[in-house]
């Protein structure tokens, strides 16, 4: 494969007149395009016209198969098709892995897709939340998906075992209420303690915490309880900025999806979140890009999803704003082994757009090429055949 420039993800300049060898499934030389040198029989990509860059991560979404009028969701089997589409979409908008945290759809995508049944992006589910006695945690139509309450620590536990049994990828929690400036306060919902149990049984079993969090206390008691990735993450005190720069978890402060509301409580948590991520990045906390696209109306699955990474390009700078859509989501989810970066030894997830996006993060909601695991998911007509 040629690429015009090549953005890595590993921190390095980017490079023109760059080249790629894939093998199957995997990256196995990058260098100056005179390298390539040539291969009988092997196909060769022409992307000179193309930035070519690792496959975008998207790492907090929902496949909750609702109609794209974002009406009511019919039946499961409807859902289930429309959430297909849905995930076609993403991946052919660039989005080579996602993260779902929280819906009925994603086990059998990912199932699917493994099977090789389906083409979707390298999914991620989290499948149900598990939230407090005391709510009500948004979760806007108890059909759409699913939360278990726990009582204590024993009942965390036992919670935490049965998702393992279920075959989760994370272990979701709802622990505070929220969004706040929308009528939904940020109460805490949970113990610091039921978060520890949460939190130990799911790393016996190998699993990463999620957390909804909103406002300072919640936040302050998921790190103190261990919890990996804190969701939304924002009313946060510069104190509680400081404990979770000190910590080892990740925030992802999920900006799309209230800058796309018009109504002025979106747009008053829009600001705040703005504000939060402006003082934790002062103060060193790691961030990853995730959406909270649920598919509706406001937030359907597909290039807009990148919009997120422009956002956050408005507070970090262009280069870590990327970065939080690749290596560094990719480093969040514990997968920086396999995607997030363009290296040997890695899966080929990677897309191609028309320019620097450095200079221009919105040429990240117009893909022209995208691949996931050696293989082309789309190809759009202005690329050069091969
Ligand atoms: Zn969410």
């Amino acid at each position: 494969m040629l690429a015009g420039h090549l953005w890595d993800g590993t921190g390095a300049p980017p490079r023109p007149d760059a080249a790629l060898r894939i093998a199957g499934e995997r990256i196995e030389w990058c260098g100056p395009a005179g390298g390539l040198g040539s291969n009988a029989g092997s196909e060769v990509i022409d992307l000179r016209g193309l930035w070519v860059l690792p496959g975008l991560i998207d790492a907090h979404m929902h496949f909750w198969g609702l109609s794209p009028g974002g009406a009511t969701p019919a039946d499961f089997q409807t859902r289930l098709e429309t959430a297909q589409q849905q995930a076609r979409d993403l991946l052919h908008a660039g989005f080579t892995t996602v993260r779902d945290l929280g819906s009925p759809m994603a086990p059998y995508l990912r199932d699917a897709s493994a099977e090789g049944a389906l083409e979707t992006p390298r999914i991620l589910a989290a499948q149900v939340g598990l939230t407090g006695a005391r709510g009500p945690w948004l979760v806007p139509q108890p059909s759409w998906w699913e939360a278990r309450v726990i009582r204590g620590s024993e009942s965390a536990r036992e919670e935490v075992m049965r998702l393992h049994e279920e075959g989760v990828n994370v272990v979701k929690i709802g622990a505070s209420t929220g969004p706040r400036a929308e009528g939904f306060g940020d109460i805490p919902t949970l113990t610091e303690e039921e978060i520890r149990a949460v939190c130990d049984s799911a790393h016996t079993w190998g699993l990463p915490v999620a957390a909804h969090a909103i406002g300072s206390e919640a936040v302050r008691r998921c790190v103190l309880g261990g919890v990996d990735t804190i969701e939304h993450g924002y009313g946060l005190s510069d104190e509680v900025c400081e404990l979770v720069a000190a910590s080892n978890a990740w925030i992802v402060p999920t900006l799309r999806t209230r800058a796309m509301r018009l109504a002025p409580e979106s747009q008053a948590t829009s600001r705040e979140q703005m504000d939060t991520l402006q003082r934790g990045v002062a103060a060193g906390i790691r961030y990853a890009a995730g959406t909270d696209s649920v598919g509706d109306a406001f937030t359907r699955h597909g290039s807009g999803n990148a919009l997120e990474i422009e956002l956050m390009g408005r507070v970090l700078t262009p280069e870590a704003a990327l970065a939080a859509g690749t290596r560094e989501a990719a480093r969040m989810l514990g997968l920086d082994g396999e995607i997030g970066t363009l290296r040997p030894g890695r899966s080929a997830d990677l897309i191609g757009v028309h320019g620097d996006p450095r200079r221009d993060l919105s040429l990240l909601q117009r893909v022209e090429f995208v691949m996931r695991s050696g293989r082309v998911a789309r190809k759009a007509a202005s690329v050069a055949g091969g």
